[in-house]
């Protein structure tokens, strides 16, 4: 059944209804809590705030299960909390054990463990902005803490607001917080779009690298391996985010995320492939002009940019060299051959609990074909097949999400096994 209130565009999006809203200042210096800490994108956040430390203090620091990341981070950026959500890798829990590790390498600082512990240090008074870099569904409920207790989420973890988008609207309002995106699409379009009026945009414009395999056949595509897809040609990332930019389900997700953000039809949201990921967004008002946002390819760009706003600090990334010629090249995507991306349209448009299971299924994929227990086309084969079934409910809580978030799992677990036993569904 489709949602109704998704083809509206009137009650407008995270950021604003008209325009999009001016978030706080933050203090100076502004106490950050980085979520995901020893990921890509945690570790680019730590490059920043330590050549920004007038401006940036580590409040908080928080990974899974990566010990030796996590205490060799908190030797380097002295948080007063260290937090290690799940078991140690490949051990069990002695928090002993851990602190010692912390403690050896020079760490002054306190540990605390287990996910309610992450998420009770997000409200934390000198806690201003909490940058949720945690990959996958499971950061959903530090972007709903983090925005219930008032703060500036920086959000990378795109996931949460896909799968979550009413839940998390409903914490940034009764909250008080504010949301500036890190995905570098979206920090672009804040970037145009800051001042306009959001009801005067003809159409928003998402970059995308085309991944690996752009102008690939499906043929081509038959034996594709985990390590062919985790070579990206412009950005170095986690191997979950990396396979969804070969698949292009990333572009997917960020369309949901746009809509979640920005409030436009999907009509209006397009994605336009741009393999040299120079030009971010383009916005086309109504009156024929565009804006676009250009920068180098460098995550540390958006990550200061949603910790600094609105301040433009001055950093150690490159700018574009003018004086050089710039050859951009802009084509439109391949959806037969990217299924992914017409199947994110497909759930976005859908609403309900659409957008979850796409994500649900689609994590259960991608972990199947890293295992080599799936083929590169089957990750598309089995998010698709999971939407066959009705999911138009709306989950009106978070007990609701996670339930229908599990039953997606469980649906796409079971389409893996069946297809993924087929000898030409494996990875080769
Ligand atoms: P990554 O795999 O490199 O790192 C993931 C981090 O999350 C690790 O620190 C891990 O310890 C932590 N983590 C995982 N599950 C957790 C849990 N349940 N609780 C607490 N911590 C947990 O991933 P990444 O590439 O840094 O991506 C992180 C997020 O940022 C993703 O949502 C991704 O889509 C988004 N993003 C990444 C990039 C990029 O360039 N890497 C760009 C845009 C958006
Ligand atoms: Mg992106």
């Amino acid at each position: 059944m489709i949602d109704p209130a998704h083809e509206r565009e009137s009650r407008g999006g995270l950021l604003g209804t008209d325009r999009i809203v001016e978030p706080p200042e933050l203090p100076r210096p502004a106490g950050v809590a980085i979520l995901g800490a020893t990921g890509s994108i945690g570790r680019q956040a730590a490059r920043v705030l330590e050549r920004h430390q007038e401006y940036f203090k580590a409040k908080v620091l928080a990974a899974r299960s990566d010990v030796a990341g996590l205490a060799e981070l908190a030797a380097r950026l002295q948080p007063d909390v260290a937090v290690l959500t799940g078991p140690p890798e490949g051990g069990s829990w002695m928090p002993e054990a851990v602190e010692a590790r912390l403690e050896s390498v020079g760490y002054r600082g306190r540990l605390a463990v287990g996910e309610q512990a992450l998420l009770d240090e997000l409200s934390r008074e000198d806690v201003h902005v909490v940058l949720n870099a945690i990959v996958g569904f499971s950061g959903i409920r530090a972007t709903l803490a983090a925005l219930r207790a008032g703060k500036r989420l920086a959000l990378a973890n795109k996931e949460s607001l896909v799968a979550g988008g009413d839940l998390v609207a409903r914490a940034l309002r009764e909250g008080g917080g504010s949301v500036l995106p890190v995905d570098s699409e979206h920090a672009g379009l804040y970037q145009c779009l800051r001042g306009w009026n959001l009801s005067e945009i003809g159409a928003m414009y998402l970059t995308c690298s085309g991944g690996p395999f752009r102008g690939k056949t499906t043929h081509d595509l038959t034996r594709v391996t985990p390590e062919e897809a985790l070579s990206h040609p412009t950005w170095n990332m986690g191997p979950k985010i990396t396979v969804d930019s070969a698949t292009l389900m990333n572009k997917g997700l960020e369309v949901i995320e746009a809509h979640r953000l920005f409030g436009l039809d999907y009509s209006r949201i397009r994605v336009v492939v741009h393999p040299q990921s120079v030009v971010h967004a383009i916005v086309a008002f109504q009156d024929g002009s565009s804006l676009a946002h250009l920068a180098l390819p460098d995550m540390e760009n958006p990550i200061l940019f949603a910790l600094g706003y609105p301040r433009r600090h001055e950093d150690r990334a490159g700018t574009i060299d003018w004086n050089s010629v710039l050859d951009l090249h802009f084509e439109a995507p391949d959806t037969g051959t990217f299924r992914c991306l017409a199947l994110a349209y497909e759930a976005g448009r859908k609403g309900g609990a659409y957008p979850c299971v796409l994500n649900a299924a689609n994590e259960i994929a991608v972990e199947a074909f890293l295992e080599r227990r799936l083929s590169f086309l089957g990750i598309a084969a089995v998010v698709e097949e999971v939407l066959l079934e009705d999911w138009g409910a709306h989950p009106s809580d978070l007990d609701e999400l996670v339930e229908v978030d599990s039953t997606a799992r469980a649906v796409a677990g079971e389409v893996v096994g069946r297809i993924g036993g087929r000898e030409e569904a494996k990875a080769v």
